[in-house]
């Protein structure tokens, strides 16, 4: 399997970033996008690397893993690197961490330290982590910069998917799609990170894992493995109960205890898991299947018997569930939420061709 500096999966991405490096076409602002857990954050830092090492002679994007510029990458402290993510307990990337706060407006903050002259390298580098949750403030402190970048900076944004970022946004940086991860990849990976305990077993895991590795740490996890085992056993249009499932997935919300970042995170993992399962599905309608989709998920089987006609109904479903996201992310009530998110999926499902509505159990 190729690879790439320890980054499996995405020779595509390399290719393309090594292409515009020889043909003098690297641009300013990127836009990573793709699912959660293929590693669009370590290949950006990567990718930094190359971009800052003082040996690399650039075009073949090799970070030589000696120079000051790379050891100062590995113990995450480079002078010409800003990271900036989603602080602990956020649901939104504060202007803060974009241009300062009040008493320091316009003198610290990533559109500050991006503008001045690099201190170790020939370029400065930005990583906007959870891109997703820009709010209008703090992209619109983010425009001119990336309108009229300082000369040879780079900035990259990542992001999960295009509906979530804002035109602004979208307008002024290159999309660099992200592809989930070969299912051999996750593999690999899963063995070097010893999560699965032999080759068999890294398969297997694997297999399930709709290629995002963060999914195998939900599937590590029993409490989440079992939820993601109900969910796919009701999400499917003849068995769909949305009342029933409704209070089943608040009281897991409420086992999180009355923390709201916990409470929160519990009910993304639902919904990512829901997002997953329709991915899943619509791949196969597709007849992309083996790839990604769990052989074994009764969701994803139960849906395909349907035949390929369920593609727009899958489809209206995933984006219902990216839209409750959404939702989540503007501390929308959790209940009602969750109740809404399920009818409209009820009334999705009911439009499955073949499916007699009579069948189902409300
Ligand atoms: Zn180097």
């Amino acid at each position: 399997m190729n690879m790439w500096h320890g980054i499996y999966g995405h020779e595509r991405v390399v290719d393309y970033f090594r292409r515009s490096l020889a043909s003098g076409r690297l641009g300013s602002s990127y836009l990573f996008l793709g699912p959660p857990g293929v590693g669009k954050f370590t290949f950006a830092r990567k990718l930094a690397q190359a971009l800052l090492c003082l040996n690399s002679a650039e075009s073949p994007l090799e970070p030589c893993g000696q120079c000051d510029s790379c050891r100062l990458m590995d113990s995450s402290g480079h002078p010409d690197l800003n990271l900036i993510g989603l602080p602990e307990g956020k649901n939104r990337l504060p202007v803060e961490l974009f241009v300062g706060d009040r008493d320091h407006r316009h003198q610290e903050g990533l559109c500050h330290d991006i503008a001045l002259r690099p201190r170790l390298s020939r370029r400065r580098v930005a990583i906007i982590d959870d891109a997703d949750h820009l709010n209008t403030e703090s992209a619109n402190s983010l425009l001119k910069t990336l309108e009229e970048p300082p000369r040879g900076a780079i900035l990259i944004l990542i992001g999960t998917s295009r509906s979530r970022q804002l035109p602004t946004i979208l307008s002024r940086a290159q999309v660099v799609p992200f592809d989930p991860l070969p299912t051999d990849a996750i593999a690999a990976l899963l063995q070097n990170l010893e999560i699965a305990s032999d080759p068999s077993h890294a398969s297997t895991m694997a297999a399930r894992c709709a290629g995002s590795l963060s999914r195998a740490y939900e599937l590590a996890d029993p409490e989440l493995c079992d939820l993601e085992q109900r969910l796919a056993t009701q999400m499917l249009p003849a068995a769909f109960d949305s009342v029933r499932l409704a209070a089943e997935l608040i009281a897991v919300v409420n086992q999180a205890g009355k923390d709201a970042y916990a409470r929160r995170q519990r009910l993304r993992a639902v919904l990512q898991m829901a997002s997953m399962l329709f991915r899943s599905i619509l791949r196969g309608a597709c007849g992309a299947a083996e790839e990604h989709a769990d052989p074994e998920c009764k969701a994803v089987k139960g849906w395909l018997e349907l035949g390929p006609a369920v593609e727009n109904c899958a489809l209206a479903a995933l984006d219902r569930c990216l839209e409750a996201e959404e939702q989540l992310d503007r501390n929308a009530n959790q209940a009602t939420l969750i109740e809404c998110w399920l009818d409209d999926l009820a009334e999705v499902f009911s439009r499955v061709p073949a499916f007699d509505a009579r069948a189902t159990i409300r």
